[in-house]
């Protein structure tokens, strides 16, 4: 999981151990468990942005969603148990091999028959959604958690295929930090996304399209709701 921003990791591991992990579910946690195991086992999701996502999903009564880089599937797992049986995810990820290590949990979950995952980069998938009119305003909720050159492009797409009230969320917006320091101090594997976090928020910042929140879990996450 990613840690979190707060002025020290003590804070962090309070906020975790108080309020996130006594009320996560186990199966969740069982995808954490597994997701340790892989390499790249710090682009999952943090716990109490879920807990913030299951939240909005919930307060949205969201019912058709969408995910753009599911990973293992911490975010996809907590997005199928929050919302209802006959709910729909359109989940997208070129790994199917990461996809493939959490699937036996959301098997056991029961949650399987609200996922429809896509094996593929999100842009043609999003792009040939689009094509199809009754896709347009069809979507309560979004998640992008991918690759952060195409937040713009995604953004695009994405508040397109919502519907108007419906909320589309970015994660890691403040880039492990790193979007308030001199260039020169950012580490090196940093560096390259840094420049598309930070022209990103600028750019969410100035559209009126969307109500924005920034808000500092996880690695950040915003909160975009489309108002028209
Ligand atoms: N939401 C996940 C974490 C996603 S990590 C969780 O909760 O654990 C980022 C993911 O984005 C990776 O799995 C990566 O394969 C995926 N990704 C990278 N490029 C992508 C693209 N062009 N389209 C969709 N997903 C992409
Ligand atoms: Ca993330």
């Amino acid at each position: 999981m990613e840690e979190g921003l707060l002025q020290s990791k003590e804070l962090y591991e309070y906020l975790l151990r108080t309020s996130v992990f006594p009320r996560e579910s186990e199966l969740l946690k069982e995808i954490r468990d597994i997701t340790a195991k892989h390499p790249l086992s710090t682009m999952g999701t943090a716990p109490d942005s879920g807990q913030m996502v299951a939240m909005l999903l919930k307060l949205l009564n969201a019912k058709n969603t969408l995910e753009i880089g599911v990973f293992t599937g911490y975010s996809l797992l907590l997005t199928a148990l929050t919302i209802p049986d006959d709910g729909r995810i359109t989940a997208i990820d070129p790994d199917r091999k990461a996809y493939d290590m959490g699937l036996p949990v959301i098997k056991k979950a029961g949650v399987e028959h609200k996922i429809n995952f896509i094996e593929s980069p999100a842009l043609p998938v999003l792009d040939k959604l689009l094509e199809d009119r009754k896709n347009e305003s069809s979507f309560d909720f979004a998640y992008v958690d991918a690759d952060k050159i195409n937040y713009k492009n995604y953004h695009e797409r994405v508040l397109k295929l919502l519907k108007i009230g419906g909320v589309v969320v970015y994660d890691n917006t403040l880039w492990y930090g790193t979007v308030a320091m001199p260039e020169k101090s950012v580490p090196e594997d940093l560096v390259s996304y840094r420049g598309h976090i930070v022209e990103l928020n600028k750019r969410l910042a100035g559209d009126t399209r969307v109500q924005i929140v920034q808000i500092p879990l996880g690695d950040g996450m915003t909160v975009c709701r489309r108002v028209c």
